[in-house]
């Protein structure tokens, strides 16, 4: 496992860019999920149109999720402690009584 968090962390991951460059194999590194140029650990984290709606948004809401339970903790709109893995929606609103 650390050595999976280590080699993500290095870049190390068997994309078709590193594929292509690093292994100097002789392929093509379009996307296999969207057929975008340069199928990067990048570009597979942030900017993959196929995983832009599903995976990446999900991320991207789960880590919001957690700051926001966080942060309504910390200033006292939120009596309890909210863990972030719970999908319970957020409250346009919080007020206190002050
Ligand atoms: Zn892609």
């Amino acid at each position: 496992m650390e050595a999976s968090l280590l080699a993500i962390q290095d870049g190390v991951v068997w994309t078709r860019n590193y594929q292509r460059i690093v292994a100097k194999t002789n392929i093509v590194d379009v996307c296999r999920l969207c057929g975008e140029p340069r199928e990067t650990l990048s570009h597979l984290l942030s900017s993959c149109k196929f995983l832009l709606g599903t995976v990446i948004k999900n991320r991207h809401d789960d880590c919001a999720r957690a700051v926001y339970y966080a942060v309504a903790k910390k200033i006292g709109l939120l009596e309890s402690e909210v863990r972030w893995w719970v999908k319970t929606g957020v409250h346009a609103v919080l007020e206190n009584d002050e």
